[in-house]
């Protein structure tokens, strides 16, 4: 496994296996691995012949208030597990050569970043989809593998690279959770043993909203109402959104008679955990 720390470098390798004819997959992730980062290394495996990991905590994603400077790092624990899985290349760039002093372009999508997460996190969207082109740009994947635990993250990757006729195709992977439940984060380790307990609910709310879909329940607000209410009663969590959308525009649902995600934000202690569910009436 090489590890690359500059972008000149990575330029270099990218044409070499490119000029060897390697069909290579992407995974960009900030680090701090865990069973849900190595699920989408192994689904690139088998979709590239060469499959290049980036670790990188993007300052442009972190609002002003938030967890940039905490969030969890451990090098050289995350090459190991990407040694562990036969991964060709990782790519570790500095936040000083990727946004040099005299930075000044940035990508964005519009409407599908006004609404769930990019209505609580402003520039949020903006700083995902810059260091996401400045990658693909780097890196120039035949495909890239990303989380649906992040799911609107994925519909603004997707339309990106539509808006932009990107020759990269985007392939969705499914959430990894804990056997009990909770969905995998880096953020996982803000939690205390009694917070973590009560993050187990959000995964418990999205099994609650399932059931009552299954049982005929039609009428959104209901089922928004009832999660509210569920959720209310852990301790130490509150709830910054629930919504029950679209799968395609995010949209608000009117009338659940057709496939619908329901996502929630919450704050758990200082850990802001997310978690979503694809549900069919
Ligand atoms: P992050 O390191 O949090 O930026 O995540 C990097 C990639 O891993 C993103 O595509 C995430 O959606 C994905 N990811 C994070 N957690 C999970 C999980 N529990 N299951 C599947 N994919 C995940």
């Amino acid at each position: 496994m090489e590890v690359i720390k500059t972008i000149p470098e990575m330029k270099a390798k990218v044409k070499e296996l490119k000029s060897r004819g390697y069909k290579i997959g992407f995974v960009p992730t900030m680090g701090y691995l865990h069973e849900g980062h190595l699920s989408l290394v192994r689904k690139a495996k088998s979709l590239a012949d060469k499959v290049v990991v980036s670790i990188f905590v993007n300052p442009l994603q972190f609002g002003p208030k938030e967890d940039f400077r905490e969030y969890p790092r451990d090098l050289e624990r995350d090459l190991s597990l990407l040694e562990k899985e036969e991964v060709d290349v990782v790519f570790v760039p500095s936040a000083e050569e990727m946004y040099p002093s005299d930075y000044q372009t940035y990508v964005e999508v519009v409407n599908l970043t006004d609404k769930l997460c990019g209505a609580f996190r402003p520039g949020h969207f903006k700083g995902v989809t810059t260091v996401v082109l400045k990658l693909f740009n780097i890196i120039q994947p035949d495909i890239a593998v990303f989380g649906e635990k992040d799911y609107q993250q994925l519909l603004v990757i997707k339309q990106m690279v539509k808006d932009l006729n990107l020759d990269i195709e985007i392939v969705g992977s499914p959430t990894v959770r804990e056997p009990d439940g909770l969905a995998m984060s880096s953020r996982n380790i803000y939690l205390s043993p009694k917070e973590r307990e009560s993050a187990l609910s959000l995964n418990r709310a999205l099994e609650l909203a399932e059931r009552l879909v299954k049982e005929g329940e039609k009428n959104p607000e209901k089922i928004k109402k009832t999660l509210f209410e569920f959720l209310r009663m852990h301790p130490y969590l509150i709830v910054q959104y629930i919504e029950i959308v679209d799968p395609e525009t995010l949209d608000p649902i009117e009338v659940i008679e057709k496939p619908v995600v329901c996502a929630i934000a919450a704050y758990v202690g200082k850990a802001r955990l997310i978690d979503n569910k694809l549900i069919e009436p």
